[in-house]
Order: structure tokens, then sequence, then C-alpha cells
């Protein structure tokens, strides 16, 4: 039976590179009909973040990967909390001590940092000298330096298979005495994390090959335990566009920062699957149902995979087009009221935000486009973009625009054919093409340069809103261009 584990810490936000480890546990352990566990490891007591933990369980939520283990709470599974078992680190650590594979060390940090320094000054690598190594079980434990360390081999080699790496060795004489139990009586993450892989039975360890070097170490204790290894599958690296391992510095990187600037779900998980796993064809987008069905070891990556912001980008572009017109009303909704746009006593109806929403899907490329694009489906301009007053606002324009408005205004029937044969026959009458006539009448209902098709786009905006900014703007030009 597969069982896997997701483990994140909540000591930061939960970065792409986190989630997508979440994410390989759980398409793994759902292709093979397995059971997923959600661990908190919370046992780093100074760096824990409540707001961590909540964004860690939200984008967890938010992108649909569930659990099926846990302690209840309410009738639902919750995590199991690593700070909630503190009982069953100290059982384990007491039963090595008593077989005399761990001991007691109640250094103090001064005499340790005084070891290490004398290291680090002859160039060795600052290492504790293993000084309460022989002093046996009888050392004070309720000493508040005290902690339970492990004895780790001395000489010898400690090897371990990843499962997409092959064989790996580690030299043992480059492992500390692994420290199990620390002085404020929590365990260390080597040390949980392995008591809780046996406790949980899980099958195989998928997360991100920064933990590869810790892996020996685990190993080591899986040994001294006598417990089978469980199969180990360390991901690989993300990269930004330059190659650079991914960080804040190449744009956003926690999950939050993604939801807030209107990635959906579908597209952040399609995105996140093909970072470090391939189909082994072009396939590019899938929804959640054909990935768990071609998801396998085989596809995953052991080269670094580079998060490509702008491929994030068109691959939502693709999600959103999917969606049925009210289906981008509703998401798009909360932004509206956000902005300002909507508020609770308006008039606006559900029909105008739905072919707003169709009129500027195929636009989109992610939700908060809609910011610069839409704006005008809901506010009068007020400015004008400016390269397009450059080209189109010429002062000779501004009373064809008065003209047009005035032709529009005594039309009958508000439809795009007698929207275009009125600019047709206008820029007809003047000698000019059609395009002196629809630019300036874009720029002045929307207050930008390029949009929708500009006929649609007059008929959603409607008669009397689109003459009054067509008089506006002819009188916006007159105040303000020059002969
Ligand atoms: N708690 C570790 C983390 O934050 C988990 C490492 C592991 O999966 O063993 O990523």
């Amino acid at each position: 039976m597969v069982r896997v584990r997701f483990a994140p810490s909540p000591t930061g936000l939960p970065h792409v590179g986190n989630i997508r480890t979440a994410l390989f546990n759980w398409l793994f352990a759902r292709h093979h009909a397995g059971k997923v566990i959600l661990r908190i490891e919370d046992t780093d007591r100074e760096r824990f973040d409540p707001e961590a933990l909540d964004a860690i369980m939200f984008g967890l939520r938010w992108l649909g990967l569930d659990w099926d283990e846990g302690p209840e709470v309410g009738g639902l599974f919750g995590p199991y909390f690593q700070s909630e078992r503190l009982h069953i680190y100290h059982k384990f650590a007491r039963e090595l001590v008593e077989k005399g594979k761990a001991y007691y060390c109640n250094c103090s940090t001064e005499r340790l940092d005084l070891v290490r320094n004398e290291l680090r000054e002859k160039g060795l690598p600052p290492m504790y000298d293993r000084h309460c190594r022989e002093l046996g079980i009888d050392s004070d434990p309720t000493d508040p330096n005290t902690v339970v360390r492990l004895k780790v081999p001395l000489w010898g080699k400690t090897s371990l298979r990843d499962e997409l790496r092959g064989e790996i060795s580690f030299d043992n004489s480059t492992f500390d005495d692994i420290v199990l139990i620390k002085s404020d009586s929590f365990p260390t993450y080597h040390f949980a994390v392995v008591c809780d892989d046996h406790l949980m039975e899980i099958s195989h360890i998928f997360r991100g090959v920064e933990w590869l070097p810790g892996a020996g170490k685990h190993v080591i204790l899986f040994n001294a335990f006598g417990w089978e290894i469980p199969k180990m599958i360390h991901l690989p690296m993300i990269l930004g566009p330059d190659r650079a391992k991914l960080s804040k510095r190449h744009g956003a990187t926690a999950i939050t920062e993604f939801v807030k600037a209107g990635i959906m779900p579908q597209a952040m998980l399609n995105f996140l699957t093909l970072l470090g796993w391939s189909p082994k064809d072009d396939t590019e987008i899938f929804d959640v149902e054909e990935i768990i069905k071609r998801f396998d070891l085989h596809g995953i990556n052991t080269s670094p995979s580079v998060f490509d912001f702008e491929k994030l980008n068109w691959m939502n572009s693709e999600y959103i087009r999917k969606l049925t017109p009210s289906e981008l009303t509703k998401r798009l909704k909360p932004y509206y009221i956000k902005w300002d746009w909507l508020k609770d006593d308006d008039e606006i109806s559900e029909e105008y935000l739905n072919r707003v929403s169709k009129i500027m899907q195929e636009r989109l490329r992610k939700f908060t486009d809609m910011k610069s694009l839409g704006r005008f489906f809901f506010m009068e301009p007020e400015e004008y973009d400016q390269k397009g007053v450059k080209k189109n606002f010429k002062p000779i324009v501004a009373d064809r625009i008065l003209e047009v408005a005035q032709r529009f205004e005594n039309l009958e029937k508000w439809d795009e054919e007698s929207i275009e044969n009125t600019v047709r026959e206008y820029a007809k009458q003047l000698g000019l093409g059609a395009g002196k006539i629809i630019h300036p009448i874009r720029l002045a209902s929307s207050g930008l340069r390029m949009g929708p098709s500009l006929f649609e786009m007059l008929i959603i905006l409607g008669k009397d809103r689109v003459v009054k900014r067509m008089r506006k703007a002819a009188a916006w030009i007159k105040d303000n261009i020059m002969e």
C-alpha cells in the first residue's frame, strides 16, 4: 500500500517548492490509490509562525490537495502536529539510550562553542567532540542543557537509495553525533521525521533535493532502530528564469501571492506538475484526473526545473478561456469589489457582468489583468492612454467625435450593424479610412488604445455612456490639445 506524507514546517509562507512537494506526494498517492498524510513539523519553536500554518492549510485546500488520515477534529481529519507527539519521541529516544545507541549530553553551549571554534581554527569541520558519549545514561537528564544524541558510527559508510538518483553514500565520519531531543525537550527534525515516517508506515518519501544531505542521518537512525527504510525520492531543485535558485527576487514565490494575482488553482496545479515531471509527450494542458492517471516515478526529472512565469500566465489564460462567462464573473467579482468598482447598492446587472466577462475572457492572463484592461466597463476614463492621445486625439478630431456622438445619439437601434454603418458612412463622407474614426472612439470611450472588438464593446457599454464619454473626450481635446 502506498502511503505518503506531506510534512511542511510552518516557519514561513509556503513557497511554490513546498507546494510542488505536496502535489507530487498527493499525485503519487492518488495514482496508486494510496493514502496521504499531512504532518505539520512544528518542532522548531523559535521559528514557528501561525500565519505560515494558515497559509499552508489554505494553499493545500486551494489546490484541492486533500489528505486521508490524522487525528479527528469535529468529524474531519486534522493534520498531525509533531508538537503534540513529544511523548512518542521521548519514548523512542529513551529506548535508544537504554540500548546503548544514544546518550544524554549536558555540555554547555559555551563548551560546545569552544570546541567548535578550536576545530574551526585548525581548519577542521566544527563538530561535537563526543565528550559525553561514554558518560552513559547516568548524566542528569533534568539539567536544562541536556540533549539526547545518537552514537553515530565512527567509521564506515552509510548508503541510501534514491529512486531517481540511485545509490548515494555518505562517510560516517562526516556526521556529528546527531541531536535527537533538544534542551527544550522538543525533538530535532531528523529524529521526529524518522520516528513518524516509521510509525505512520510511510512507503515513499517525496521531498525537495535540498533535504538529500540530511537523508543520510535518517538512514543511520532507521538502522539504529532496525526499522525498514521507506523509498526516497528527492525532487529537482526549482530555479528562476536566470537559472539561479528560485527566490523572492525573481518575483512571487509564496503560493498566496499567486492566489492574489488571480492565478486559477487548476492552472497552478497543471503548471507545478510539469515543474519536475514530464508526460514524455508534448501535452501541456491536462486536468487533474488525467494527471493522476499518468503521473509516475519515471516521469520525474532529476535536472533542475525552471520556473517560467510567462508559461504560468499562458497556462492560466488557457484555463480562464475554459470558464463560462458566468463562472468567470463569479471569480472576477471579488476583485471588482476590492477595487471599488462594484458596491452593494450598485445596479449593475449580472447580465452586464457576464457580457463583460465574455468579451474580456480571451484577453486575460490572470484575473488581476482586468484592473487595467477592464476598468472602463465600470468607471469613466479619468485619463487617456498617452500614446493613443498623440496618435488619435489631434485637435481636428474633437469635432469629428462630436459629430459621431450626435449620430450615435440619433440611432434607433444600438446594435453592431447600426454602429458600424454610422462609423463607416461618416468616414466615407470625410474621405477617410474607418480607422481614423474608430481609434479615437475607442480612446474616448475606454481611455485605452487597445481592447476588445470596438463595436461589441460599445454595445455593452450602452449608447448613453458612450455618447457621454465621447462628448467628454471632445471637450478634453479642445482644452488640452493645442493646434
Ligand atoms: N519539514 C520539512 C520541510 O519543511 C520536511 C522535509 C521532509 O519531507 O522530510 O520541508
